[in-house]
């Protein structure tokens, strides 16, 4: 009974054990290993076996115990063998045959040391004999019970091969005291088992639980790390796989950075709503995986912004890399029968030209595409050392530029734009002057564009209009105030009601007024900018285009909005590449003005040849040191003032 049970309990064990589940082979693996741990006891249990059988077989002199103790000799230096030579942490060996090899050595050198036993019972060994071999063979089976626990069918063989021969050689002998202990090894082996399966449900659930709070860890983790938008890595992501690659920098590669920024996303998110925004991050993302190269780390960064980091050859081919992702990235693409155009910017640096570590290789990058972005955006720009510098120096500027506005370290400067058939001043241009305490005179060029990107060109320039204004109502009526618009106060809401609320603060008619925009202003084409235009033109303020020629020249805006005046960039007049090309585009430029009914500005005016060259070209305006610099009002009013005197101002060339 005792036998079938133990039988059936095996059986149900072993069933138990064939079944995968989910956690299995993960949990196997360290169960199995568990039967590798402590080798040392195991040799020791072995030596144990090994001395006391050749001891009986010695005393017993029967030829079989003899061989009998060979075997179990050299099963047990093949274990001792086995243990010291194979690693169970050694990926090469499956936990199938670490489990088969195993249990190979168990069960055989369990069933040799049953064996040896029964025969010395059915032998009739000397009593002491027949005690040394069974308590050896008994304390065997239920030592390894529960040292292999871990896997109960071996635990549970290697007890039954070992106590199994007993009870059959009691049975045998048939004595009673024989018969009782082949009932109590049976009743032994039933107990046993029991224990095994209980132990085993505990160390299976422990190790079990282990693993699943460390697979929910790992899961939890990679959560952590991935953008759930794209994907891809998050900040948290990309700093920890940038942290990994440049563990083990790269032999004879180079690594790249890759920063891209989507250059008009804002407007798809406010226009189109975030549901799609997010459609379109997700679709920049599967882009960005396509045209990446194999072992790339991509991330979304923010906003609208995507990192790719990966290995290089050489330069040349990581600008063919940047060429092939930005081309593949910015077609455009559908959504909802929609048409979207994905302009984007791209800054490029490379470890260890343009950086050391992680964060200098972001800096490098930012910065190069900072300057992709004011560079006219929708391309990429490698890093450059000089990107640096200026860096510094913008900082300095934007620290000191709010401050500038109440130390009074601004003012407005005017110069004259002169009518090139009567030689009178018919405008004067505002051009700010920032006299800094330490740095002296700041060029304009140097801290509008900081005043553009940190938003204080709102403030100024509502600043500018107010001053330049008061300045002019001094002036005769039919002197104009010319003042430069940067594209950003524009998009500022209430623009167009602080210009009106400037001009009639200061008494000045709108009519005097003239703002100089740039083609600058109609690269994002938003009916913001048209609503700022017509709501001002209609309250009669003029509107002038300025640096014509340099920029993304369309003639399509020229003929959307209503310029009184096109400004053709001194570049046209001044400078290395004059020439005939230019001269006739002047000439174009004025014939249209003519027909149009509009006024055409030559600026950079030097010399009388120039003035005679661009009169002769058609312009009707000009402007330039020829006639006069910017100067301070109270110079500009004197200018005026001689004009008017009956001397007059310098006459035209
Ligand atoms: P801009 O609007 O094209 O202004 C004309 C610039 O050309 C001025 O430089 C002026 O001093 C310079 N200039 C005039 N005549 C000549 C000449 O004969 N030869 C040469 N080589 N240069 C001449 P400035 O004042 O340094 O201004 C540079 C730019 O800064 C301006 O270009 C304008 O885009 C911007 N800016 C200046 N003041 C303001 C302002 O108040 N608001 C805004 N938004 N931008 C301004
Ligand atoms: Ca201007
Ligand atoms: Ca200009």
């Amino acid at each position: 009974m005792a036998m079938s049970y133990a039988i059936r309990r095996l059986r149900l064990i072993g069933r138990k054990f064939g079944r995968r589940d989910p956690l299995d082979e993960r949990v196997r693996r360290t169960l199995v290993q568990s039967l590798y741990t402590q080798p040392v006891s195991m040799a020791i249990g072995l030596l144990v076996g090994v001395v006391s059988s050749g001891i009986a077989a010695l005393v017993t002199g029967v030829v079989i115990l003899d061989y009998a103790c060979v075997i179990l000799a050299m099963i047990a230096a093949g274990r001792v063998w086995l243990s010291v030579s194979v690693s169970p942490d050694d990926p090469r060996f499956s936990t199938h045959n670490l489990e088969r090899l195993y249990a190979l050595g168990a069960v055989s050198y369990a069933l040799t040391l049953g064996l040896f036993a029964a025969l010395a019972i059915v032998f009739e060994s000397p009593p002491g004999v027949q005690a040394l071999t069974l308590v050896n063979a008994i304390a065997y089976g239920v030592g390894v019970c529960a040292r292999n626990a871990g896997r109960p069918a071996i635990a549970l063989g290697q007890l039954s091969v070992s106590a199994l021969p007993l009870t059959a050689a009691g049975l045998w002998v048939g004595t009673i005291a024989h018969v009782s202990l082949a009932i109590s090894i049976l009743l032994l082996v039933g107990a046993m088992a029991s224990i095994v399966q209980h132990l085993f449900a505990t160390l299976r659930g422990a190790i079990g639980a282990a693993e699943t709070s460390a697979q929910l860890a790992e899961k939890m983790q990679l959560l952590a790390r991935t953008d759930v938008v794209t994907g891809l890595f998050n900040r948290a992501g990309l700093n920890h796989a940038m942290g990994e690659k440049l563990l083990v920098p790269p032999k004879g590669k180079l690594l790249a950075l890759f920063w891209l920024d989507l250059d008009r996303f804002k407007e798809v998110n406010d226009i189109l709503g975030h549901p799609v925004g997010d459609r379109v991050l997700a679709e920049v993302a599967r882009r960005l995986r396509e045209s990446a190269p194999e072992g790339a780390t991509m991330a979304r960064f923010g906003g609208d912004e995507f990192i790719m980091f990966c290995h290089v050859a050489s330069r040349p081919e990581c600008e063919r890399l940047a060429g092939r992702v930005l081309d593949h990235v910015t077609r455009p693409l559908r959504i909802d029968d929609e048409r979207l155009e994905v302009p984007c910017s791209m800054g490029i640096a490379i470890l260890p030209e343009d950086g050391a570590d992680a964060d200098s290789l972001m800096q490098a990058a930012d910065l190069a595409l900072y300057h992709a972005k004011i560079g006219g955006k929708n391309h990429s720009r490698f890093f450059e050392h000089s990107m640096s510098r200026n860096l510094m120096r913008r900082r300095e500027i934007e620290a000191e530029l709010r401050a500038a506005i109440q130390r009074d370290e601004l003012s407005i400067f005017f110069q004259p734009i002169v009518d090139l058939e009567s030689g009178r001043i018919r405008t004067f241009e505002a051009l700010v002057r920032w006299f800094h305490p330490e740095k002296g005179e700041l060029k304009p060029d140097e801290f509008i564009p900081v005043a553009e990107e940190t938003g204080v060109i709102v403030t100024l320039g509502n600043w500018i209009t107010a001053q330049a204004a008061r300045t002019a109502v001094h002036w005769p009526d039919d002197v104009t105030l010319a003042v430069n618009l940067s594209p950003l106060q524009i998009k500022a809401p209430g623009a167009a009601l602080g210009i009106l609320s400037a001009l009639r603060e200061a008494g000045l008619d709108p009519s005097r007024l003239e703002l100089e925009v740039t083609e600058r202003l109609f690269l994002d084409d938003d009916q913001a900018t048209a609503n700022f235009i017509n709501e001002l033109s209609g309250a009669g303020v003029q509107f002038a285009l300025d640096d014509f020629g340099t920029g993304y020249s369309s003639l399509g805006s020229i003929n959307k909005f209503p310029f009184s005046k096109i400004k053709v960039d001194r570049s046209f007049v001044s400078g290395p590449n004059v020439g005939r090309k230019s001269e006739a585009i002047i000439r174009a430029v004025a014939e249209m003005g003519a027909r149009l009914d509009m006024e055409i500005v030559a600026e950079g005016l030097e010399t009388v040849d120039q003035v005679r060259a661009v009169r002769a070209s058609g312009c009707t305006l000009g402007q330039g040191y020829y006639f006069s610099r910017a100067v301070p009002d109270y110079l500009a009013a004197m200018l005026l003032a001689q004009e008017r005197s009956p001397v007059g101002m310098r006459a035209s060339g």
